[in-house]
């Protein structure tokens, strides 16, 4: 007699999506919707990490902290509050419901989806189109990787020897440092920079780099310098070797800098250096799925990866890192596989903001990348300080500039680095997906007083790119 085995029937969907990010859930309507059934696998968060550790708990504390800025200015506008007190607890608890009521509304949309199945757990490849979750063997022929990404864990030194925070754990953190030393000058350090010396801990940001996010033109990071350190948050750069090391008043954090003393030492370390996507754990040899050097799902124009009927979305597929480009990833598969609309990634124009406050807005190519391409080119920089709405609003740090190709009259790039930058790029970036030349937005009529108005105004002044 040999041993009985429990084999689980294997469970049959159209269509088998792995996490909740800003991508499956999307798909997991669209196939709902067309009658398919289809599976959504999570093992933690509904949501992921926009809506529970990144834009949105980020973006709520950013706004805490911008209150408490203006409260601090109140003599300049005409207003006094006395003494500005920041309570964490209840910082915390404004961030904490923002993320739970966004993370249900997810849950909830997939849980009443007609023809969906939500199951929670770890999911794994067993083969090109099956999964394994709960010890359950679910099939499909068509499966959704949207894992996303988690902070990246360097390999420094010391690192195994101090307790040290990630946009995750420092979620969870409901004191306030007293000095808040932040690895890592690019977009996520310097939002929680600015934050957390709004709320009132001695800062310092640790950059390897000799720049601050220095994926953007020189001017761009010196002025968002200026604006960090004009609110008193010390910025280290060059720090080529950086270790982490015990210390009585918590931890060292050794830096090798050109300039300054080689260590500082602060209560809590946060690292911010970068993501990792979450591809490893996913059983992708047993589906045949390539990826490469980092750990990104290797996917076409289409976004289909090298296994037919596979496809990667959002973070995990190193196509793009942010919650508009992972949504967008949805709309491509889906309009190619429900529409016959052939959306291709090459088809998107890079755009994205650092919510430090104010913004930075950003569509398209750098200055840099302009020069580089050698298409001739005409810019134009305009400072806020000159910028009526912006002097009204006592809020006249940055610039605005654009750059266009001088022979098509294209929009090639713009930064705008100000009061409503965020919001005011996508004049350009509209215009730029319109393939219509920029004398467009030249020859519109903008509302005043706002940032748009100035748009036409600064693109009467393009001259040929230094
Ligand atoms: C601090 C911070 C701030 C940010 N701010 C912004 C911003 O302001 N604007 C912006 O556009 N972007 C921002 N981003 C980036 C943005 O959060 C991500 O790009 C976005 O969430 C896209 O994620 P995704 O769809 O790829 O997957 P994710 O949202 O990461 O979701 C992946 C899901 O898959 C689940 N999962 C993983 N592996 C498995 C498995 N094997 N089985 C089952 N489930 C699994 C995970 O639990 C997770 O829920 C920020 C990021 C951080 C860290």
């Amino acid at each position: 007699m040999g041993t009985q085995v429990n084999v689980s029937p294997v469970k049959h969907f159209d269509a088998i999506i792995i996490g909740t990010g800003q991508a499956g859930p999307p798909i997991a309507a669209r196939f709902a919707g067309a009658g398919k059934t289809v599976a959504i696998i999570e093992r933690g968060k509904f949501g992921g990490t926009c809506v529970n550790t990144g834009c949105t708990p980020t973006k709520t504390l950013v706004a805490s902290a911008e209150a408490i800025h203006v409260a601090r200015r109140g003599t300049e506008f005409g207003f006094s509050v006395g003494d500005v007190r920041v309570d964490m607890t209840r910082v915390k608890a404004r961030k904490d419901e923002a993320s739970a009521l966004s993370s249900k509304e997810v849950e909830d949309s997939l849980r009443e989806m007609k023809n969906c199945t939500v199951i929670e757990g770890q999911a794994r490849f067993q083969s090109p189109n099956t999964v394994v979750v709960n010890d359950e063997v679910l099939e499909a022929d068509k499966i959704f990787i949207n894992v996303g990404g988690r902070a990246r864990v360097p390999d420094m030194p010391g690192i195994h020897d101090v307790p040290f925070l990630t946009n995750s754990s420092l979620m969870d953190l409901s004191v306030l440092p007293t000095h808040f030393i932040i690895v890592g000058g690019s977009y996520v350090g310097l939002e929680f920079a600015q934050i957390y010396r709004r709320f009132g801990s001695e800062v310092t940001v640790v950059e390897m780099g000799p720049r601050l996010i220095g994926r953007e033109d020189e001017d761009v990071s010196d002025a968002v310098r200026e604006i960090l350190e004009a609110e008193g948050i010390s910025i280290r750069l060059n720090a080529e070797c950086i270790s982490l090391a015990k210390h009585d008043n918590g931890v060292a954090v050794g830096l090798t800098c050109e300039e300054g003393p080689p260590e500082v030492v602060g209560s809590h370390v946060l690292l911010a250096v970068g993501r990792t996507p979450n591809t490893s754990d996913l059983g992708l040899d047993k589906a045949g799925v390539a990826t490469d050097h980092r750990g990104d799902i290797v996917v076409d124009d289409q976004l289909q990866t090298n296994v037919p009927g596979i496809w990667a979305l959002g973070d995990c597929n190193g196509r793009g890192a942010f919650t508009h480009t992972s949504y967008n990833d949805y709309q491509i598969v889906a309009d190619n596989l429900f529409d016959a609309d052939h959306r291709r990634v090459s088809d998107r124009i890079q755009t994205y903001a650092l919510f430090i406050d104010p913004p930075l807005g950003r569509c398209g190519m750098t200055d840099a990348e302009i020069r580089k391409s050698g298409r001739p080119a005409l810019a134009a920089k305009y400072p806020m300080s000159q910028v009526s709405r912006a002097y009204e609003k006592g809020e006249t740090q940055g610039f605005i500039k654009i750059s266009v190709d001088a022979e098509t009259k294209q929009i090639l790039g713009a930064a705008i680095l100000g009061v409503g930058g965020d919001e005011v790029i996508h004049v350009l970036l509209d215009v730029m997906y319109a393939n219509a030349p920029y004398t467009v937005v030249e020859r519109a009529m903008h509302i005043h007083p706002t940032v748009a108005e100035y748009l036409p105004f600064i693109l009467a002044k393009l001259e040929p790119i230094a």
